[in-house]
């Protein structure tokens, strides 16, 4: 059962419009390494965790709730970045005279400029996200990793978090915005927590690597197949390691 809390998680605001960035935004409202997507991955494969795992169902549960409230705050932000150009669209509909909107100097060029480089939000959705990227291409399950077994679930999860919290890093390249950045740091921050919960959960599940049942062929766990016909490059990943440790997790 989820209850409606009426407060965003992050007291989320904005300094003024801005629907360049709103469409940025829409990378983790709608996209492949969004809150949605995230939150539905969790989702999904808490189900199958249940058993054996009572735990790490409360866990993905917890956390698949917790982006739901991320993707709260990431549409509220969205539609208060574009709270100005709603405005404009709202009182032009009401004058039913887009000329009064397109007045004054520069205002045409600046109208057509916010519209093509926000075109769903100015054509489409009226100044609310829409469910997709920052291009434009609709959510799809198909971004969503579920496979069964926690230990390569978990794995999925780390690496989802960490694909969220570097598109979140990109993000804050692209406002100046002090509240967007305070927003943005909040929920990057909490991908970096999501992140290490994940990884303590896959720790206590021993042993977690290889992933299922069966093991590797002994002949060729080990086996670095040389491709180059130069430039032998060595490191720990072709020199041998021997056994894989009992419970390592990486
Ligand atoms: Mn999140
Ligand atoms: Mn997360």
């Amino acid at each position: 059962m989820f209850h409606h809390v009426k407060e965003l998680q992050f007291n989320a605001r904005v300094s003024g419009p801005d629907p360049r960035f709103a469409t940025l935004l829409l990378e983790q409202f709608g996209g492949g390494n969004g809150e949605l997507k995230a939150a539905m991955q969790y989702f999904i494969q808490a189900y199958g965790a249940r058993q054996p795992y009572p735990d790490k169902y409360d866990l993905l549960m917890d956390i698949a709730t917790e982006e739901f409230s991320h993707l709260e705050i990431v549409g509220a932000t969205i539609t208060m970045l574009l709270d100005g150009v709603n405005g404009e669209l709202k009182d032009a509909v009401e004058q039913s005279d887009l000329t009064k909107l397109l007045s004054g100097p520069g205002a045409k060029e600046d109208y057509i400029h916010k519209a093509m480089t926000a075109p769903q939000f100015m054509a489409l959705t009226g100044g609310g996200p829409h469910l997709t990227n920052s291009q434009g291409v609709p959510w799809t399950g198909a971004y969503i990793n579920a496979n069964g077994d926690l230990t390569v679930d978990l794995r999925s999860d780390i690496a989802a978090e960490s694909r969220a919290k570097i598109v979140y890093e990109y993000l804050l390249q692209f406002t100046d915005d002090p509240y967007v950045q305070d927003t943005l740091r909040f929920l990057m921050t909490r991908e970096i927590a999501h992140f290490q919960m994940f990884a303590a959960a896959l720790d206590t599940i021993r042993p977690n690597f290889p992933p299922g049942v069966l093991q590797g062929d002994p002949r060729f766990t080990h086996a670095y197949y040389n491709m180059s016909s130069s430039a032998n490059a060595r490191g720990p990943w072709n020199e041998g390691r021997g056994p894989w440790l009992e419970g390592e997790s990486w």
